[in-house]
């Protein structure tokens, strides 16, 4: 009999049931840190870790995108899910319910050179009103030459 004192040898002969998925598995199956097994086999570890990853992901997604929206429209995640509420979740302009062309939120409009919020509009709707600067001059002007023609 190998002396099971020792952590290496341990590792190949002690059976060990995971807490996690109750599978008897062989020691070498097991995280070893200093002699002590770990409680949960490596293959839980491995899907724990990873399910801690993608919840600290998005975390941090949620997280970037709350202050992208403060430092450049100054206004929060919940702000903006507020103004989309009040839009009925729809853009602005064209009334779509979708931000379009794969986007995954809506664009704040906002008044160019500060930060006031004017609505959210879709993709296509923001762009096109950014190709006439935002000027209802000479969106005024396209929307009767549309009309006459
Ligand atoms: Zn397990
Ligand atoms: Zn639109």
């Amino acid at each position: 009999m190998p002396n099971l004192n020792c952590p290496v040898i341990n590792n190949y002969y002690l059976m060990r049931r995971c807490n996690r998925c109750s599978e008897t598995k062989k020691g070498i199956s097991f995280y070893n840190n200093k002699g002590r097994l770990s409680y949960t086999c490596k293959k839980c570890q491995y899907s724990l870790n990873s399910t801690w990853l993608k919840k600290h992901k998005l975390k941090r997604k949620r997280w970037d995108r709350n202050y992208r929206l403060q430092k450049e429209y100054g206004i929060t995640t919940n702000q903006f899910n507020k103004i989309l509420l009040k839009q009925n979740g729809k853009c602005r302009i064209r009334r779509s319910n979708s931000p379009g062309r794969g986007h995954e939120n809506f664009n704040v409009d906002h008044k160019h050179g500060t930060k006031v919020v004017r609505g959210l509009l879709c993709f296509d709707c923001n762009t096109g009103i950014g190709k006439l600067k935002d000027n209802p001059v000479l969106i005024r002007r396209a929307l009767r030459y549309l009309e006459r023609n």
